[in-house]
């Protein structure tokens, strides 16, 4: 049998004919950028996930920049992230000039640490970029005390917690703004690059808007210096047809993390995710985590179960990030984690059969080791 990590070809069979008939539409009209289909999809993300607006853009790693200018991050202030995260959390800060300062992560959920975010601000800390990883939402509400405490926006790294909820909000709706990215891996996933910022605040929606389309909201008047990045509208059909199905999709990840549950409960060696109280998670990802984990990924791919390792390097100890000067022995947690985290096969239509197999050749891979 053969397990792949992720397997996008159940969603697409759903949904092609809504897709064939929407891209029809868009290539009579010959309208690519823009248009109803973009406005349609913004409005339904927007409602989804909770916010009162949301802007498309290019890609997550733009949203996160462009959430990021518009709450007032500038050249040579500092952005708190969690160390252990996609880089482009990091890369988003840099990428305005600003420096991106990681700090460490619970040891229960790996997600970013309230107390350790609390003694890294600064007086140059000009936001809290706290990453809901695996599909959980980071503790908040425990962020934003801090936060304003300190006069700090927090912005969200929504890019894997489409459809999350925390204490019954929608995930990407309970701070400043939040970035979310559609790449197609992502539980809503375009047909290539793709990416939304939510917020509940009109101000920022306008200047994110103003920003990603190059400082103009007339055309040929230009505000200030912004960029080029459109959520394309053939991406906003085949978004629009995913997310009517989203829900029940996330659901189909809930329960398969269930199975996950039961069929791996007990194996020595092998620790489960666990949903933080509080949260409801959409399970972006299932990470486990064993001590000898290079041998099991490795009796994994052997089996032909698709592997993966979420992320094999905290930001901090990247080449990209060496300038930081944070060594080994920085941020411990997410260190420790990193050596030992493992991503098994997730996605909607993942078989109890696939699972089964996937425990079995798990189990034996750590017993035998
Ligand atoms: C995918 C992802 C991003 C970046 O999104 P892109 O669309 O690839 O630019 C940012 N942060 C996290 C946590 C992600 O998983």
């Amino acid at each position: 049998m053969k397990v792949p990590f992720v397997d996008l070809g159940s969603q697409q069979s759903e949904i092609a004919d809504e897709v064939r008939l929407g891209l029809d539409h868009v290539f009579e009209r010959t309208g690519f950028v823009g248009g109803p289909e973009v406005t349609a999809f913004e409005k339904a993300y927007a409602s989804f996930v909770g916010a009162g607006h949301c802007v498309g853009v290019g890609n997550g790693t733009d949203a996160l920049e462009l959430a990021m200018r518009a709450v007032g991050v500038r050249p040579g202030g500092e952005v708190i992230v969690p160390a252990n995260t996609f880089i482009a959390t990091a890369e988003a800060a840099s990428r305005i000039g600003a420096l991106p300062v990681p700090v460490d992560v619970d040891e229960s959920q790996l997600l970013i640490d309230p107390a350790a975010v609390e003694r890294a601000i600064t007086p140059r800390t000009q936001a809290i970029v706290p990453v809901h990883l695996f599909g959980q939402t980071a503790f908040v509400e425990q962020l934003l005390p801090l936060a304003s405490a300190a006069g700090i926006p927090v912005i969200e790294d929504a890019a894997q917690s489409q459809g999350a909820q925390r204490n019954g909000r929608g995930s990407g709706s309970l701070t400043a703004a939040a970035a979310t990215s559609f790449y197609p891996g992502k539980n809503l996933g375009a047909a290539g690059d793709a990416g939304a910022v939510t917020t509940s605040d009109p101000e920022i929606a306008r200047t994110v808007r103003l920003l990603a389309a190059h400082g103009s909201e007339t055309k040929y008047v230009h505000e200030v210096v912004g960029m080029n990045s459109r959520l394309d509208t053939v991406q906003a059909v085949v978004l629009s047809a995913k997310l009517a199905r989203l829900e029940k999709w996330n659901e189909l990840r809930r329960e398969a993390a269930d199975r996950y549950h039961v069929l791996l409960d007990g194996i020595r060696g092998v620790r489960l995710p666990e949903s933080a109280p509080g949260n409801l998670d959409v399970w972006h990802l299932y990470v486990v985590r064993v001590a000898d984990r290079d041998r099991v990924l490795e009796a994994l791919l052997e089996a032909g179960i698709g592997t993966g390792i979420h992320y094999p390097f905290p930001v901090h100890l990247t080449a990209a990030y060496a300038s930081l000067g944070f060594g080994e022995g920085s941020f411990p947690v997410a260190e420790r984690a990193a050596g030992e985290i493992l991503s098994l096969p997730m996605f909607p239509h993942l078989s109890p059969e696939q699972q089964e197999y996937v425990a079995e050749v798990l189990a034996a891979a750590v017993e035998h080791g």
